[in-house]
């Protein structure tokens, strides 16, 4: 059913009675440290793909460089 689905809080899978139970829930400390080490983990990723798709960049930008260089010694 779609709406006890919606009361189910991802943290710790509980099922909450009312919306307003599920509301309280997530005011508590347990869910808020939960939702925030999630929040760190996405920007860890996040972080990491950064950091790969760079030196990558800097990989490539190296190569172009040396294609210049040797495309200008052509050209001399
Ligand atoms: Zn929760």
């Amino acid at each position: 059913m779609e709406i006890s689905r919606q009361l189910i809080c991802q943290c710790n899978q509980k099922l909450y009675k009312s919306a307003a139970t599920l509301k309280a829930h997530l005011k508590t400390q347990g869910h808020i440290f939960w939702e925030q080490s999630t929040a760190q983990k996405d920007l860890n990723v996040k972080i990491n793909r950064l950091e790969i798709e760079n030196s990558h960049l800097r990989r490539l930008n190296v190569i172009l460089l040396e294609r210049i260089g040797e495309i200008e010694g052509i050209k001399k």
